[in-house]
């Protein structure tokens, strides 16, 4: 089946009780036995609940995989990942990716004796060298956020294979419809659903998606035993999301490319951070593991200082000043100030995200109108 019939059918069966089209909500918390034991596969919503069970088969099927487990945030999915490792065990990974993932590595997870190795993983090299017998997981991230650095994932699936480590990529930037990590050979992908899939900035939820069964089984258990599940109308809520998937990502692409041209052409602009140019040092990754470039770019303004960048920030109309991304309506965002504060300024500065580094969420208004709305802001800021 083709990925956009997949998008609107994946998961659905209509309700048994009812033919109802749409997956109810089952806002339970339990489920009436006919006799201790005896019951139609539903004892307890922490463990089993049918709007989950829906969206995580619809989750399996649109990331390519066998398996999907759905988590109360993209956070949560990452947390449940690290669980499966044990004091001493060392992970593999990049050092520019999501600001909250960095926090719950270094303030809560190497606490307990986990190891992390933060590296530039765009040279696989880097990875090789930190590899040991005490690593255990590679931690990915492609594009990342915010500097839109490309990994290859053919590449880093190697390096695990070799040395029996897993991978995990959260996808989270590019979503399902542009980035497939399981055929490129991850072992597991996370994605904060909270973006793309859900695509309506309404919920915060998580998801991991992969093809192992005793790896499903792993993770599922510390799913239950950990509690971090979503609740159904959340569940409901991303189902809904993930059946605009395929549109809404040709949009953000396209209003993605047309931006990123303009902002690249624009005198007043020093950088802009996108993987669909030639240019872009990932660019050849990009185009082979991915089906377009999507909705984020990173960009600094030329002879650039704090109070540029703020003016521009609180100068836009249709971009909304907001953390978080991959809903319909446009966001800018200041990174040092907002989504990657958590970093210490020293490392984010070592890591190449300036003080002045603006970041922008496409959204799928028109292109022309969010043009106008950059244009003007970028006017207002340099003119002071
Ligand atoms: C937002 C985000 C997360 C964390 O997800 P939450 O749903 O906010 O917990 C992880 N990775 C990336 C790339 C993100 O953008």
């Amino acid at each position: 089946m083709k990925k956009s019939t997949q998008y609107i059918h994946a998961g659905a069966h209509p309700d048994p009780s009812t033919g109802a089209i749409m997956t109810p909500i089952y806002q339970t918390s339990t489920y009436v036995q006919e006799a201790p034991g005896v019951n139609k596969g539903f004892e307890y919503a922490r463990s089993q609940n049918p709007t989950r069970q829906a969206l995580e088969e619809a989750l399996a099927i649109i990331e390519d995989g066998k398996y999907g487990l759905a988590f109360s945030s993209g956070v949560a999915a990452t947390d449940a990942v690290i669980k499966l490792l044990k004091p001493g065990d060392e992970v593999i990974c990049a050092n520019d990716m999501y600001g909250g993932t960095y926090r719950l590595f270094s303030k809560i997870f190497q606490k307990f004796g986990i190891v992390f190795h933060y590296v530039d993983m765009t040279e696989l090299n880097n990875v090789v060298a930190c590899v040991n017998t005490h690593t255990k997981l590679i931690w990915a991230e492609t594009p990342t956020n915010p500097l839109m650095n490309i990994c290859d994932i053919r590449g880093l699936a190697t390096i695990a294979k070799n040395n029996g480590i897993l991978l995990c990529v959260d996808n989270t930037f590019a979503s399902p419809a542009l980035q497939n990590p399981l055929t490129l050979g991850a072992d597991i992908v996370m994605h904060s659903a909270t973006k793309y899939l859900s695509g309506h900035s309404d919920v915060i939820q998580g998801a991991l998606i992969m093809n192992d069964k005793a790896l499903r089984d792993e993770l599922y258990f510390i799913q239950k035993s950990c509690g971090a599940v979503p609740g159904p109308m959340d569940c409901f809520l991303v189902l809904r999301g993930i059946k605009t998937l395929g549109i809404r990502m040709e949009r953000h692409s396209q209003n993605g490319a047309k931006i990123a041209h303009f902002l690249k052409a624009h005198p007043a602009i020093q950088k802009v951070y996108w993987p669909g140019f030639a240019d872009h040092p990932g660019h050849a990754i990009a185009k082979d593991q991915m089906k377009d470039f999507g909705g984020m770019i990173s960009f600094e303004l030329k002879n650039d200082t704090i109070e540029t960048a703020r003016k521009l920030l609180s100068s836009t109309h249709l971009f909304s000043l907001a953390e978080s991304l991959g809903g319909v309506e446009s966001l800018i965002n200041h990174p040092a100030s907002m989504t990657h504060a958590s970093i210490p300024r020293e490392e984010r500065i070592k890591n190449g995200l300036s003080d002045t580094l603006i970041r922008l969420s496409v959204g799928i208004e028109d292109a022309d109108d969010l043009i106008a709305d950059l244009d003007h802001a970028i006017q207002s800021a340099v003119q002071g």
